[in-house]
């Protein structure tokens, strides 16, 4: 469960949402970017942007913007426990 968190709306997220263009990195399906884009908080806790380590932390990976990416929690899990 470390390797995600709810990313704050800070530069670096913004930086990585331009780029991306909202869409998951992983899927390629848009993400919601706040909570009332949802109908329902359990769906924003699976859709909700999450930062990815495109490098596993755990693999050497660094926290840098370089080895991040934006993607659906949900997915973000799923290339975890895979
Ligand atoms: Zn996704």
């Amino acid at each position: 469960m470390s390797q995600s968190h709810t990313p704050p709306e800070s530069g670096q997220f913004r930086t990585l949402w331009d780029k991306q263009g909202g869409l998951c990195a992983l899927c390629g399906q848009p993400m919601p970017r706040h909570r009332f884009e949802v109908a329902h908080a359990t769906l924003w806790k699976k859709q909700r942007p999450s930062f990815d380590h495109i490098r596993a932390r755990a693999r050497g990976g660094s926290d840098k913007p370089v080895n991040l990416q934006l993607a659906h929690a949900e997915c973000n899990w799923k290339k975890g426990r895979s």
